[in-house]
């Protein structure tokens, strides 16, 4: 009789938030769900903030986090128009 040598391996941690990285960050990186309604980020370059599980993929330079939507727009961003971070709950669609 054969016995299946299956190794368990461990999930691995696709990435491992970085010592010194605000894990917002990391969560905005991620489109972390778990985030959503605890900070929003916005994008230097486009003006535009969102809830971190916005699919979009900014470049880590140039996301600024803050607490609530309304620092966002004090700085002068507007809400993103697909995912509309001021809405604390939607309507989850699915994310292909
Ligand atoms: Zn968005």
């Amino acid at each position: 009789m054969r016995i299946a040598t299956a190794k368990a391996s461990p999930a691995k941690q696709a990435s491992a938030p970085r010592a010194g990285m605000d894990p917002r960050r990391t969560a905005v990186l991620e489109h972390d769900l778990r985030f959503d309604g605890k900070f929003v980020y916005a994008v230097k370059t486009t003006g535009v903030y969102c809830r971190p599980s916005c699919p979009a993929r900014p470049r880590p330079e140039n996301v600024v986090i803050y607490d609530t939507c309304d620092e966002a727009e004090r700085a002068g961003f507007r809400a993103c128009k697909r995912y509309h971070p001021k809405q604390s709950t939607f309507r989850k669609e699915a994310h292909a």
